[in-house]
């Protein structure tokens, strides 16, 4: 068999009855080499999902009653557009009926943490399943391999790399015959066994899994835009696709702001040296962006932006000369399982930053023994990325000379090589995404 090549179509993608049409012509375009397409929920799916299953979980139920029955008359008119001839039709009602009546029935029984990843694993079960009559339906052999039964993460919530290598290369063995693969994104088992997820957005991270899994020749990442870009398209006017990152420049990006691609997704693949191409199926010959090992041209990359960011400053005489001080306070950022962003220190003060706020006051009562704490919220954080833009001459002085305006509160950098980040107030976000897009790339 050859190398086999992984393709992955988000929400947007499959979202369209006519979108289905076009994935089914991207992934029998080479019908020699064996493909695994993974799949996410039609968009909006998994957020009405989200809803249902709040609703119920709130005792709600009138409401979620309604969510799902107007979730089912789109999957109605969906499947009726999708398919042409009367049998198709009938089994893709069927499906919807199936996965419509298990929603109703878990509103009737009492609500679980569980049960609520039950409710959001019928996305990507639907269209699968779906997408699995159409290609039936237009004579393209495939088959249907469940991630129920191969996609494992452990009591930590990792995956469980070898097992999902064993299982899956066992499903592929069971179907020697075919070339083509459908499984779900996103979904998974736990160690209890339960279906469980791989957190929003998480089909990137399947698709990444499953082509470190099987040694794919490549991971295609399908969206609907070509590729990442080199600033936020919602903010600034004038941007450009990336041809070329590293795995380090791209998890950087996706990390901080690059919505394209789930962060974690990036280490499967560099891990196992799989390519990584983000490509755009409104647009498929568009060059989109290739992500390997290699860095490529030197100099700046592209600019992302991550908001809801707290920075707490913590000042203390008594770090004057001190060891120890600062393992002292990350144990207390570790005690509550909050990761920290940036950190910049002097000699008698330590500034970070944190995403999460769910344990802000916690933590905040635990550092008020080290000094006097100050917390901003509402701030945000700018990463510029490229390769060696540390030892690139230039970089930084542009990066100043564009911000003037702009009351920086932190700046990280010779962290990495491949990146200067920033914090600012959230309010001044637009505008140094503008001022670096003129000053950085030369584009308004
Ligand atoms: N359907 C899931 C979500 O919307 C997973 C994904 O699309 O990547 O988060
Ligand atoms: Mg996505």
């Amino acid at each position: 068999m050859n190398q086999i090549k992984v393709m992955k179509f988000g929400g947007t993608s499959v979202g369209k009855p006519e979108r289905m049409r076009q994935v089914s012509q991207l992934i029998t375009a080479d019908p020699s080499t064996p493909t695994i397409v993974v799949l996410s929920a039609l968009s909006g799916t998994t957020n009405a999902l989200v809803e249902i299953g709040n609703a119920i979980a709130t005792g709600q139920r009138e409401k979620a009653k309604e969510l799902i029955e107007k979730l089912e008359a789109h999957y109605q008119t969906f499947i009726s557009d999708l398919v042409k001839t009367a049998p198709s039709l009938a089994k893709a009602k069927a499906i919807v009926a199936e996965h419509f009546e298990f929603l109703t029935i878990i509103l009737r029984i009492s609500f679980s943490e569980a049960l609520s990843k039950d409710i959001l694993a019928q996305g990507e079960l639907l269209s699968t399943k779906l997408f699995s009559v159409f290609l039936e339906e237009n004579g393209i052999g495939h088959s249907l391999l469940p991630a129920l039964e191969f996609m494992t993460i452990d009591a930590h919530d990792e995956p469980q790399i070898n097992s999902i290598k064993t299982k899956l290369t066992q499903l592929l063995q069971q179907h020697k015959d075919k070339n083509l693969f459908i499984t779900q994104g996103y979904i998974c088992r736990n160690a209890r066994g339960e279906v469980d997820n791989l957190k929003r957005g998480g089909s990137d991270y399947t698709a990444s899994l499953i082509a470190a899994a099987i040694n794919a020749s490549v991971c295609e990442i399908w969206t609907d835009i070509d590729g990442m870009h080199n600033n936020d398209p919602r903010v600034v006017k004038k941007t450009v696709a990336i041809e070329q990152l590293s795995f380090e420049e791209a998890a950087e990006l996706a990390y901080f702001g690059a919505k394209i691609l789930h962060p974690a997704s990036i280490w499967p693949a560099q891990f196992y040296k799989v390519p990584v191409r983000l490509l755009n199926t409104m647009q498929p010959d568009a060059k989109g962006t290739l992500i390997t090992e290699a860095a490529g041209s030197e100099g700046v990359k592209a600019i992302a932006a991550k908001d809801g960011i707290v920075a707490i400053n913590i000042r203390s005489s008594r770090m004057l000369l001190a060891y120890g001080f600062l393992r002292k306070i990350f144990e207390i950022f570790e005690k509550y399982r909050t990761p920290i962003d940036m950190i910049t220190t002097s000699e008698v003060a330590v500034s970070l930053t944190i995403e999460s706020i769910a344990e802000l006051k916690a933590i905040v009562r635990e550092l008020e023994p080290f000094g006097t704490i100050e917390v901003e919220e509402n701030h945000t954080i700018v990463s510029i990325v490229g390769n060696e833009i540390a030892h690139t001459p230039d970089v930084l002085s542009k990066l100043f000379s564009a911000l003037i305006p702009v009351p920086i509160r932190m700046v990280s950098y010779g962290g990495s090589k491949h990146n200067v980040s920033l914090l600012i107030p959230s309010a001044h976000k637009t505008e140094t995404l503008q001022l670096l897009n003129k000053g950085l790339f030369g584009l308004e």
